[in-house]
């Protein structure tokens, strides 16, 4: 039975006008925790439509470049005030739309707030240096100036967040935007958009066109016009986005995966730690770029540690994001929930011991949603699959080892170079962890995930482009730096 609670149909927003896509076509968003609610209807849109938002957004950077920094602040301040207006409705429309509990998407919008608030005082400070000539009769400084056209490609994961923290900087240095956001979160970014197009922007400096990544996506890797693409989602999209940016010189940035440790030293706070690696690894049902999927732990203390995650990871209660009582909501869609399926079943068959989970759980209703248990491994090895592979969902792989230098050996040995915890009270333990870890976030005591919006954010190694986002760090992608020299 199909449960129409809104069934409303969300339009593009292009050249200041919400419009229907030119396919006519459109896609049923569906609630992951029961896939009979259909949360809106969003656009299939074409190669045209985005054509048409380009040349929008081409056209309105003429001017929106003039506006002096603080001005464009302004519109910033009045975003983040339409989206505090509507935060209770945007947050329950994310966790309709992508299954995270309701407290997480609330902070979550709110932390969207924050940063366009971070942002908009980001256009009253210096964007260049002045520089010592050797001609003492000269002027030499840098001064930063906006790219163009922008295109940004998000994820379903944050799908208020991450397209804030991309467009907000985005704007408020001079550039103009076409956002295309992940089919699956497309309602919650239809949303954002209203809230933001609340400030009474000037028309097509801000874009939204909605569609299937192997269209509207690739059209923005491809399109002449766009100069500079930021992108947010698996590595293999990722090295497709490079690729094809480096191709047409385009200047590109790619935040991707991560296989996150946590190391949990013999002398570490233990109840800290299984805190941490609960909330790091399972919150958001595990659907975090930074969370925690693989624990290493020295022998001294395993087994302790072990029965402490075990008792923790048991009170789980698993359900729908929108009930008080529930802890973890499902996985985001049937593609998600398959996956994480076929990781569990390869965990087993390359030896690994599922000491929890591993399954679909029971309970009223959960079978008409892409639930799984939270799932705890142990006896992993390296080279297996579920310590080499992204998993993106609840799965927490144990790693027994002797020492620290050899959780550090371990901890690195994957492509991916995110985030990285060690819980330790010992200096040497936690100077030698930063020192060596091949991770672009290095938490000391705290979980993997959750970095602060004020901070720089990515990773290293197949994680990122190394071109960093959040806070200060983005002028670096979404300026380009003049050099000037005057002599009167
Ligand atoms: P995805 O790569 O499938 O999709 C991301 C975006 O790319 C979507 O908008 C999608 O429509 C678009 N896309 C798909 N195919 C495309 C193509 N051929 N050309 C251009 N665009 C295309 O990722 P996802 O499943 O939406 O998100 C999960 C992934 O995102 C995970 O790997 C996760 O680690 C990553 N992620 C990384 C960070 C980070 O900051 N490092 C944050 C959140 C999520």
């Amino acid at each position: 039975m199909t449960v129409q609670t809104e069934a409303k149909t969300y339009l593009n927003y292009i050249d200041g006008e919400w419009v229907a896509a030119s396919t006519g076509k459109t896609d049923a968003s569906i609630n992951p925790a029961n896939k009979h609610e259909i949360v809106g209807y969003i656009q299939k849109s074409g190669k045209e439509d985005l054509d048409r938002a380009v040349a929008a957004a081409k056209k309105a950077f003429a001017q929106w470049r003039k506006l002096s920094g603080p001005a464009r602040g302004e519109y910033l301040y009045k975003m983040a005030n339409a989206l505090e207006r509507r935060l209770d409705e945007v947050a329950e429309t994310m966790t309709r739309e992508m299954g995270k509990t309701f407290p997480e998407a609330k902070g979550e919008t709110a932390r969207g707030i924050a940063i366009l608030r971070y942002y908009a005082g980001e256009g009253m400070r210096k964007n260049g240096d002045v520089i010592p000539s050797t001609d003492a009769e000269a002027l030499m400084f840098t001064t930063r100036v906006p790219l163009g056209v922008v295109g940004v490609i998000t994820p379903w994961n944050f799908p208020v967040a991450i397209p804030i923290w991309k467009m907000a900087p985005a704007l408020v240095y001079g550039n103009t935007v076409v956002l295309k956001p992940a089919q699956e979160t497309a309602v919650t970014a239809a949303k954002v958009i209203e809230c933001m197009a609340e400030a009474g922007l000037p028309a097509g400096v801000l874009n939204l066109v909605t569609g299937n990544g192997s269209v509207i996506g690739q059209g923005i890797i491809d399109h002449p016009d766009i100069n500079g693409i930021t992108f947010t989602g698996s590595d293999n999209v990722g090295k497709l986005v490079g690729q094809g940016a480096l191709a047409r010189g385009a200047k590109y940035q790619l935040e991707m995966g991560g296989k996150n440790p946590v190391i949990v030293a013999a002398d570490a706070d233990l109840d800290l730690a299984v805190d941490a690696t609960v909330s790091g690894g399972l919150r958001s049902t595990g659907q975090k770029c930074t969370a925690t999927s693989r624990v290493i732990v020295q022998s001294a203390v395993y087994e302790e540690f072990k029965q402490k995650l075990l008792a923790k990871v048991k009170e789980i209660k698993v359900g729908h994001g929108l009930q008080s009582d529930t802890w973890m909501g499902p996985c985001a869609s049937q593609s998600q929930l398959d996956t994480v399926l076929s990781y569990i079943q390869k965990g087993k068959e390359e030896g690994a011991t599922l000491l929890y989970g591993g399954s679909r759980p029971e309970g009223e209703g959960l079978e008409h949603g892409f639930y799984v248990q939270p799932t705890v491994f142990e006896n992993v090895k390296t080279n297996m699959t579920i310590a080499q592979e992204e998993i993106f969902g609840p799965v927490l792989a144990l790693i027994k080892v002797d020492t620290i230098e050899e959780a550090i050996e371990i901890a690195n040995d994957v492509k991916f170079g995110l985030s990285a915890s060690i819980f330790t009270r010992d200096i040497a333990n936690m100077l030698n962890f930063i020192k060596d870890i091949d991770a672009g976030l290095v938490r000391i005591n705290a979980e993997s995930a959750g970095v602060e919006l004020q901070a720089p954010f990515g990773g290293m190694k197949q994680s990122s482009s190394h071109s960093r986002e959040q806070g200060q760090a983005a002028i670096e992608f979404f300026t380009s730096i003049k050099t000037v020299f005057v002599k009167p």
